[in-house]
C-alpha cells in the first residue's frame, strides 16, 4: 500500500534545502550557455541538477534521442529485469533522501515493498528517473545531436543537428554525459562486420526485433550481462534455440570492482598512483565483466539454451538466408547472431571530437606499464584530470580541452568505475560540478573581485544599539 505521495515527499526535500541559488556567473557577450551537458539520460540530468544547486545558470541539456523514453538505455537497449547495482547505493538524489529511489519507491508501494525487492526492477528505475527529471525541473532539449566541437578563443562552438539542420551555439563548458555511445561506440567483432550482411547480425545496443526471431535459431556472442539478457529475451520470445558463445573457458564470476568499494578506496581512487590504477584496470579486464547470477539463471532455465565455453568464432559466412560460424568445436548454422561484445574506446571515431582528438592525452602517452600488464585496449582511454577534464598531449596545444568534462565510461581507467553507472554518481558529480564552478569563477576573477569588493548597504544603523553603549559616569557628568 502506498504510504504517501512521492511528489510531496520530494517537494518537501527540495523545500528544506531552500530555493536554488541565483545564477552568479556573469554573462559574456556572444556566449549562449555557461555549460552544455550532452546527454539527457540519468547522468546528464543529475549533473544539471548539481550545477543548478551550485548557482550556475545558463545550463542547457541536449540529447539526440527523440524523447525521454528513447534517451538512455533503460527503455531501449537494456533488457535485464533488475539492475545489477545494489538497491541502496546513492544515486541521482545527490544526498537528498526525499529525492532518492528508495523514497520514491516506498511512497508508491510502501516500506515493506522496498524491503522485499533485492535489486531495483529496471522499469521502476526508468519510471523513477522520469519522475526525478520532472520534480527537479530538469528540461532536456531532445532531438538535438552534438556533431562537432569547434574550439574558439575562450569558448567552444557547438555544431548541433536539429531536425535535419545544423546550428551553432556557444558555451564556456561542455560535459559529455554520453554513455557508451560517446566513446567509440559498440564493439562488433570483425568476423561479423567483414563477412556477414547486416541483416544477419545486430549488437545488443541496437533495437532488436525479437518477434522476428520467434522459431529461429539464434547465436549470441559474449558472456557478460548484455549477452545473457539478449539470450533470455530471445528465448522468452520463442526462439527455437539460443547458443551463447564465450571466449573464456568459464564465466567471469569475480566482481573485482566490489572489493574497492569502501569509502577510502572509492573516494580517493583518482589520486592513486598511475601504476596502481593501471593494475586495477588490468585486474578488472582480466577478471571480466560478471553477469549477475539471475541473468544467467534466466537463460539457463530454458532447455533450448546452450552455452559454448572457450568458443570464439574464427569465421562466419552467409548460407542462403542463414549463416554458418566456425568455432573450436566445429561449424554451427544460425538464422541470426547478436553481438553482446561490449563497447570500444576510440576518441578519433567520435565525430564531435574530430577537430582535436589527436591532441587528447591518453593513458598510452602518460604511462608505460610493465610488460606483463600491457593492454592494447586500455592504452586508448583518455588520461583525465581530477575534474574529469581532458588534458593536452602537448602543453599549450589545445587549451580548450580543460573545458570538456568526461562523465562517461571512457573515464574508467582514470577513476576506476564504469563512470555514468549509478555507483559513480556520489563521487564524480560533485567533483565535476565543483571543478566547473571553480573554473568559471576564476576565469571571471576580475569581475568577481569587483563584485566582492563592491559597496554594500549596512544591515542596520548605530541607532539600533546607541542607547546601550556604555558611558562612564565621568563622561555622563561631563555631558
Ligand atoms: C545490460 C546492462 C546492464 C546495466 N546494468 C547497470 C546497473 O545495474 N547499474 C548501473 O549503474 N548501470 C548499469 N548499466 C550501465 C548503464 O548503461 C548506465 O548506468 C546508464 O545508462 C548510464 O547513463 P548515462 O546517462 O551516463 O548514459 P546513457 O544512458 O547511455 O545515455 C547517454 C545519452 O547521451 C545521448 N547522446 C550520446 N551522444 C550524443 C550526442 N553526440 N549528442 C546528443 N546526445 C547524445 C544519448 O542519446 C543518450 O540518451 C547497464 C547497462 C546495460 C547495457
Amino acid at each position: 500500500m502506498p504510504q504517501s505521495d512521492p511528489d510531496s515527499v520530494a517537494r518537501e526535500a527540495l523545500r528544506l534545502i531552500g530555493p536554488d541559488p541565483e545564477n552568479w556567473v556573469p554573462d559574456r557577450d556572444g556566449i549562449d550557455h555557461n555549460v552544455v551537458v550532452v546527454g539527457g539520460a540519468q547522468s546528464g540530468s543529475a549533473l544539471a541538477f548539481a550545477l543548478r544547486r551550485a548557482g550556475i545558470g545558463k545550463v542547457s541539456v541536449i540529447d539526440a534521442a527523440t524523447d525521454s523514453a528513447e534517451a538512455g538505455v533503460w527503455l531501449t537497449s537494456a533488457r535485464m529485469n533488475k539492475l545489477r547495482t545494489p538497491k541502496n547505493l546513492p544515486g541521482p538524489e545527490l544526498g537528498l533522501p526525499g529525492l532518492s529511489f528508495q523514497a520514491w519507491y516506498e511512497a508508491r508501494y510502501g516500506v515493506a515493498a522496498y524491503v522485499e525487492i533485492d535489486r531495483i526492477p529496471r522499469l521502476e528505475w526508468a519510471a523513477y528517473l522520469e519522475w526525478y527529471r520532472k520534480l527537479t525541473g530538469i528540461s532536456v532539449r531532445y532531438g538535438t545531436r552534438l556533431v562537432r566541437v569547434e574550439p574558439a578563443a575562450d569558448h567552444l562552438r557547438l555544431h548541433l543537428e536539429q531536425g535535419g539542420t545544423t546550428r551553432v551555439e556557444t558555451t564556456r563548458k561542455l560535459v559529455l554525459a554520453t554513455g557508451f555511445s560517446g566513446n567509440g561506440g559498440p564493439s562488433v567483432p570483425d568476423v561479423l562486420v567483414r563477412h556477414l550482411p547486416k541483416s544477419l547480425y545486430a549488437h545488443t545496443s541496437e533495437a532488436i526485433n525479437f518477434e522476428a526471431l520467434r522459431g529461429k535459431s539464434v547465436a549470441v556472442l559474449g558472456s557478460a550481462a548484455s549477452a545473457f539478457d539478449a539470450a533470455a529475451v530471445a528465448l522468452e520470445t520463442g526462439a527455437s534455440e539460443v547458443h551463447l558463445f564465450a571466449r573464456r573457458d568459464g564465466l567471469a564470476s569475480l566482481p573485482v570492482i566490489r572489493i574497492r568499494g569502501y569509502p577510502g578506496a572509492y573516494d580517493n581512487y583518482g589520486s592513486l598512483p598511475d601504476a596502481v590504477r593501471w593494475h586495477q584496470a588490468i585486474r578488472f579486464r582480466r577478471a571480466g565483466s560478471t553477469p549477475p547470477p539471475d541473468a544467467i539463471a534466466r537463460a539457463v532455465k530454458f532447455p533450448n539454451f546452450h552455452l559454448h565455453l572457450a568458443s570464439p568464432w574464427s569465421s562466419a559466412k552467409p548460407l542462403g538466408s542463414r549463416l554458418v560460424a566456425g568455432t573450436p568445436l566445429g561449424e554451427f548454422a544460425f538464422d541470426f547472431v547478436i553481438a553482446g561484445t561490449g563497447y570500444s574506446v576510440d576518441l578519433a571515431s567520435q565525430p564531435e571530437l574530430r577537430d582535436f582528438a589527436g591532441e587528447i592525452l591518453l593513458w598510452r602517452d602518460r604511462f608505460t606499464p610493465p610488460e606483463h600488464e600491457h593492454d592494447e585496449t586500455l592504452v586508448t582511454y583518455p588520461y583525465l584530470g581530477s575534474g574529469h577534464e581532458y588534458l593536452e598531449k602537448r602543453r599549450g596545444s589545445a587549451p580548450h580541452l580543460k573545458d570538456i568534462h568526461v562523465f562517461n565510461p571512457a573515464a574508467f581507467v582514470s577513476f576506476g568505475l564504469p563512470v555514468g553507472d549509478i555507483p559513480s554518481f556520489k563521487r564524480d558529480i560533485p567533483a565535476i560540478a565543483a571543478r566547473i564552478s571553480r573554473d568559471l569563477f576564476l576565469a571571471d576573477l576580475a569581475s568577481h573581485e569587483k563584485r566582492i569588493n563592491g559597496s554594500i548597504a549596512e544591515d542596520f544603523s548605530t541607532d539600533l544599539y546607541a542607547s546601550a553603549v556604555w558611558r562612564s559616569p565621568q563622561n555622563v557628568a561631563a555631558e
